[in-house]
């Protein structure tokens, strides 16, 4: 179910924009609640796969929230974990698999011999194996998915045959993908974008007639909308949020009797260490001319982090708390 339209299974597969859905709304939407409630436990079970509300959300209490257009799509979710891990998989098994235009050890050396840039450094794509294309699933980063996206072109671009509809297909998805996650994007980008999904949704359908669209084909139709009302695309995604959240997640917590400060002050401390160089003195990629640092003060640290950096002084680097204002 889309929390945007109404869309039905066979609509997907046939229709691929969004004018061409009929729209959620607040006032539908808080009447379909406001029914629900009323229901037995049967019906209400009935109308809550019907109409896809599984509860009146704790939003609806907020003033000038309309859930149906606020709840944004997430174009990582919808493209770097899903539609660009499915249709990447289909399209390589068939010229792996099928058409042979290149073997899967010459893709994994190519892409290992591939000079990427230091930006990506730490966001190469990770060696991929006909089973995981056979299974749809590879074993990728959201943030390697889109470097494997940028470099394949330029991998294997000139092993395919030159008008293939299956690599026009996934090209014009890295063009979705790149449009959908910048951030930046001007008047323009929306119907660029729209464009771009009609184009794709169609080609997919006719050159994988036994995969059908899925349900997150679907919700990128919403994207174009969605970055007019609400800006570019880069600021819709949760990237940024699951990266921070990982920070917390990899470590090993042993100490229970006050989780969130034990997380905040390993957070703080870790801030402090990246803010400054092994010397003490503040780094340049944080602190720039126009900071000045006030009431700098030496004090115990709590937590052994020896072994996590790459400096051997990372507890000399951890010991200042750093309160900084900018000027
Ligand atoms: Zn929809």
């Amino acid at each position: 179910m889309c929390r945007t339209c109404h869309a039905s299974k066979t609509d997907i597969q046939r229709k691929y924009l969004e004018g061409q859905f009929q729209k959620r709304n607040a006032a539908d939407h808080l009447e379909k609640v406001t029914l629900m409630e009323g229901l037995s436990k049967a019906g209400f079970k009935y109308w809550s796969k019907q109409w896809g509300i599984n509860l009146r959300s704790p939003l609806l209490e907020i003033e000038d929230i309309d859930l149906s257009v606020c709840l944004v799509q997430d174009p990582m979710h919808i493209l770097t974990e899903g539609l660009l891990v499915k249709e990447l998989c289909l399209m390589l098994y068939d010229f792996i698999v099928f058409k042979r235009y290149f073997t899967i050890s010459f893709l994994n050396n190519a892409l290992n011999d591939f000079s990427h840039s230091y930006l990506v450094e730490k966001n190469k794509p990770e060696v991929i194996s006909v089973d995981m294309l056979l299974n749809c699933r590879l074993n990728q980063t959201s943030a390697s998915m889109i470097t494997l996206c940028c470099v394949l072109p330029l991998v294997i671009g000139q092993k395919v045959q030159v008008g293939n509809g299956k690599w026009k297909t996934f090209l014009l998805l890295i063009q979705i993908t790149l449009l959908a996650t910048s951030p930046y994007a001007t008047d323009d980008t929306a119907s660029v974008l729209e464009q771009l999904i009609y184009t794709h949704n169609d080609n997919f359908i006719s050159e994988y007639t036994k995969s059908p669209l899925t349900p997150k084909s679907h919700y990128l139709v919403h994207i174009p909308k969605q970055i007019q009302r609400f800006g570019p695309g880069r600021n819709h995604w949760v990237m940024r949020f699951e990266g921070k959240h990982l920070f917390f997640k990899n470590i090993k917590w042993k100490c229970f009797k006050n989780i969130a400060l034990s997380m905040s002050m390993r957070h703080q401390l870790w801030m402090c260490w990246r803010q400054l160089r092994v010397n003490g003195k503040c780094s340049e990629n944080f602190l720039y001319s126009g900071d000045s640092i006030a009431n700098m003060e030496a004090v115990d640290s709590p937590l052994s982090l020896s072994g996590e950096g790459l400096f051997k002084d990372i507890k000399l680097a951890c010991v200042f708390f750093v309160y900084c204002k900018r000027s």
